[in-house]
């Protein structure tokens, strides 16, 4: 039989009934990196319960890359939390790595567990978790693994629901990108996009912290999500963020942290006025046509392409020209310039065709060996 530990906030409630009307109103969860201290804890959600907060987030074992770093003061936090939900009418969510970290959270009146990027990433971890909470019923919160990889995370939900959890939500994270400077988690927006796609019925919550990695870019990233129409924000506050044992740099005060969520624009869900409505169908068919075009184009390039391949089959000449395809990297980007779209986009779109291109002509070239001995 499903046992509920949770009391189920009227915020956990709408957050799951998918109910989508008028202005998007975000779910937010707010608490700090990591518990640290029952001071730490209570002064956090003190001051996040004045500013509204109503579902707070704590981590109490942490996943840290490196050992030696601070990795979570462990279980003794458990009554620490218990006695903040005693004083405040709080639910509060933590993340759990193994089937003894959902066992002492529930026997401690946890409301709802997380699952963080490095369990997500390893099937597992998650079915060890899928396990362990066979005969509950608990929201679980699953965060994209940290490698940019849809199934992985798509695959993390199907093994919890087929726990028979019922309530779960996403938490968009961002990807680990060795390249990236801007961003500590790469966002990826696409991936969440897809996923939504895919699970169109799973809430997709952003945590613009672990995306950012400082504190400056928290509002630009949640405003983001907003905008993505993303259902909740989990962001990490904290009481002295620059003392935080974690995390120092992206945790915002709870103060500011009201503030920011007082200033995000939310937008609405669908345009109220029939007459609106038609003008956004006029520009969407618009767009198909654009597409099309666009679409028409490509498939003009592709038969040039096999013009070429012939060409070169015919006169034993090698598919892949260097000083041409450094032409093309230097010319598309400009020409996009000149028309005011991203150089980047644009060259990341050439790299893609001018793949399929070579592929192509490699397919001719091996189509009849013989053929091209002449
Ligand atoms: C966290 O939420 O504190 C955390 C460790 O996040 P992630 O699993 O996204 O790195
Ligand atoms: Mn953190």
């Amino acid at each position: 039989m499903a046992v509920n530990f949770g009391r189920n906030h009227p915020m956990i409630e709408e957050l799951f009934s998918h109910k989508k009307e008028g202005i998007i109103k975000p779910f937010i969860i707010s608490g700090p990196c990591s518990v640290e201290t029952p001071d730490q804890l209570f002064q956090t959600v003190k001051v996040l319960y004045k500013e509204g907060i109503r579902v707070f987030r704590g981590g109490v074992w942490k996943p840290r890359t490196r050992p030696g770093s601070f990795e979570g003061v462990g279980a003794i936090a458990l009554p620490w939390i218990a006695e903040v939900k005693k004083k405040f009418d709080i639910e509060f969510a933590i993340e759990v790595a193994s089937a003894q970290h959902v066992e002492e959270a529930l026997k401690s009146g946890i409301d709802i567990l997380w699952i963080g990027a490095r369990s997500s990433v390893n099937p597992f971890t998650v079915q060890e978790i899928a396990d362990s909470l066979k005969g509950v019923n608990i929201p679980v919160l699953i965060k994209n693994p940290v490698n940019p990889d849809l199934s992985l995370w798509l695959g993390a939900f199907e093994r919890i629901q087929a726990a028979g959890i019922t309530e779960t939500a996403a938490i968009h994270r961002g990807f680990s990108n060795f390249r990236e400077k801007k961003y500590r988690n790469s966002p990826n927006w696409q991936i969440p996009i897809d996923f939504r796609s895919a699970l169109p019925e799973i809430p997709m919550i952003c945590d613009p912290s672990h995306i950012s990695g400082k504190r400056s870019l928290v509002p630009i990233v949640s405003q983001k999500a907003l905008d993505l129409n993303f259902d909740g924000l989990m962001i990490e506050s904290h009481i002295h963020p620059d003392e935080a044992w974690s995390d120092a740099a992206q945790q915002l005060t709870p103060q500011s942290l009201g503030l920011m969520i007082r200033s995000l624009q939310t937008r609405k869900v669908h345009f109220e006025e029939e007459g609106k409505q038609h003008k956004l169908d006029e520009i969407r068919a618009q767009i198909d046509q654009a597409d099309h075009d666009l679409l028409e184009a490509i498939h003009r390039r592709m038969a040039l392409v096999e013009k070429i391949g012939d060409f070169k089959k015919l006169n034993n000449v090698a598919v892949l020209d260097m000083d041409r395809w450094k032409h093309i990297l230097e010319t598309r980007p400009a020409w996009a310039n000149e028309l005011k779209l991203s150089p980047s986009m644009i060259e990341e779109m050439f790299g893609l065709i001018h793949q399929e291109s070579i592929k192509k002509q490699t397919e001719i070239l091996d189509q009849n060996p013989k053929e091209s001995q002449d």
